[in-house]
């Protein structure tokens, strides 16, 4: 029987192990702590969380509770550890984080279809499947070898702007143009006069920013992708000939040109969900939201993800990458995790899931298959498959990235209709190509 090789013992590692071996296929997992071990990392522990111990929200009708919900249903090992190390939290998820990744770790030395081996992987085995988990924290020595595999398509960190709900913008302050005239709806614009740019600049350099982690701290920028606040601190003009440059931007109805710009790109064919662009920032999370409701029309704008600078390994996904997790040139290797583009700890264990899952079919001889897109898992990974390279970044699970939603749901009624259509095609999905024993789920009711 072919074995798998997973690279990295991270959350998505350790999930696609887990995956692999559960479907009676001998997988090898290579984890370099604590031989070696990352600026973040502290434990020799597989599936250690670096940072918060909260795995977020567990109500069906938000994305990080439906994710729950999806991973429950597929026998997840990481949610099953949640479950086992939960302390109270509300209506969060919180995790004793200790107990959480011994749990995981526990359960994979005892499955005698997993093989650990604790060393650093320096190279990309030449054959048989392998998973790439290593994370947002890649060794360099590995980080090198991906780089020769992929070019220039790997980034060291990354530069995310804010999304907001289409349904939380005041449109009459709003209004569609393309400053090169090459497509109408393209490009939502929020113009701002003299008095609310100069306001907006002074919130922007004195709002709080989060301290990086010491490791970060020599994190250089790129030019191309300061963070807002550090453009905002060069001079009180910059942004006006940067991101918020009203050039060709005059108001369809009045003709004047304002003053200055933010321009919003849809993220979706719907547009139910937009990006600031240029908006990639260090400021603190109720910063931003105090902040970027200054702009004209976003008073009440409600964030789907939140913008972020930090060292983070990933791969340009939708070049490289299919719904299935494959790399398109060599379709023997997946990649899962952070490493692909997603964000948050349970988007990483969804992608070890589905890694794992597929590379246990490819050794079986099985086609590997995609999740359906109306799952939020299955939207995650359409998205990026398929989203436009140019613009790709590090994407959390949100309700932004479902597709076909009938218009006249809005609301609290869009997030149940979106959960419970998510739940029916997972079941659909699940009758197919998942048989029943191997369905039962692992997890008891909370
Ligand atoms: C400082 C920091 C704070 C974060 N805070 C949060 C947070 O609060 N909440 C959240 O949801 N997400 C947070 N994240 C993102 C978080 O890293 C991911 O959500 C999650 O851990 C990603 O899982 P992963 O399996 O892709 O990577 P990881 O969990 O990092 O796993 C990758 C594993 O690969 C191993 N490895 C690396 N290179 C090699 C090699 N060459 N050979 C063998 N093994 C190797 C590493 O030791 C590691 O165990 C944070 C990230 C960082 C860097």
């Amino acid at each position: 029987m072919q074995r798998v090789i997973v690279i990295g013992g991270g959350l998505a590692g350790s999930e696609a192990a887990w995956q692999v071996a559960r479907q009676g296929i001998p997988v090898v997992l290579y984890e370099m702590r604590p031989v070696r071990s990352t600026p973040a990392h502290r434990t020799g522990n597989l599936a250690e969380l670096v940072c918060s111990n909260s795995l977020k929200s567990l109500e069906l009708t938000s994305a990080q509770g439906l994710l729950k919900w999806e991973l429950r249903e597929l026998g997840s090992l990481i949610l099953e550890a949640a479950f086992q190390a939960r302390i109270p939290g509300g209506k969060a998820l919180s995790v004793d984080r200790e107990k959480f990744s011994r749990y995981v770790t526990e359960k994979l030395e005892a499955h005698p279809l997993v093989e650990i081996r604790r060393e650093e992987v320096t190279a990309i085995p030449e054959e048989g499947i392998v998973i790439i988990a290593t994370g947002p924290l890649t060794s360099d020595a590995f980080a090198r070898a991906l780089q020769d595999l992929v070019g220039e398509f790997l980034s060291f960190f990354d530069a995310v702007s804010p999304i907001v709900d289409a349904e939380s913008l005041d449109f009459s302050k709003l209004y569609w143009k393309d400053r090169h005239g090459w497509d109408h709806e393209s490009y939502l614009n929020a113009p701002m006069t003299k008095e609310e740019y100069d306001r907006f600049v002074e919130a922007l350099v004195s709002a709080e920013k989060h301290e990086p982690h010491d490791f970060e701290k020599s994190l250089g920028f790129f030019e191309g992708c300061l963070p807002i606040e550090e453009m905002a601190r060069r001079g009180p003009e910059t942004l006006r000939y940067g991101p918020l440059k009203p050039i060709g931007l005059e108001h369809p109805e009045t003709g004047g040109l304002p003053y200055a710009v933010v321009q919003l790109r849809p993220e979706n064919e719907e547009k139910t969900a937009f990006s600031l662009v240029g908006f990639q920032t260090q400021l603190r999370i109720r910063e931003q939201e105090r902040v970027f409701r200054m702009i004209p029309g976003l008073e009440n704008a409600r964030f789907l993800r939140y913008g972020a600078v930090h060292r983070n390994t990933f791969i340009r996904s939708p070049v490289l990458l299919l719904s299935t997790l494959q790399f398109r040139k060599d379709p023997r290797i997946f990649f899962a995790g952070q490493i692909t583009g997603t964000e948050g700890y349970l988007a990483a264990a969804a992608g070890g899931w589905l890694a794992g899952f597929n590379a246990a079919r490819l050794a079986r001889g099985e086609e590997p298959v995609a999740l359906p897109e109306h799952t939020m898992m299955g939207a995650l990974f359409r998205y990026i498959a398929t989203s436009n390279p140019r613009y790709f970044q590090p994407m959390n699970p949100n309700f932004g990235l479902m597709i076909q939603i009938p218009k006249h749901i809005r609301g609290g009624a869009r997030r149940r209709f979106l959960a419970e259509r998510a739940q029916e095609a997972l079941r659909r999905w699940k009758e197919t190509f998942l048989s029943a024993s191997s369905t039962t789920s692992v997890l008891s009711e909370d």
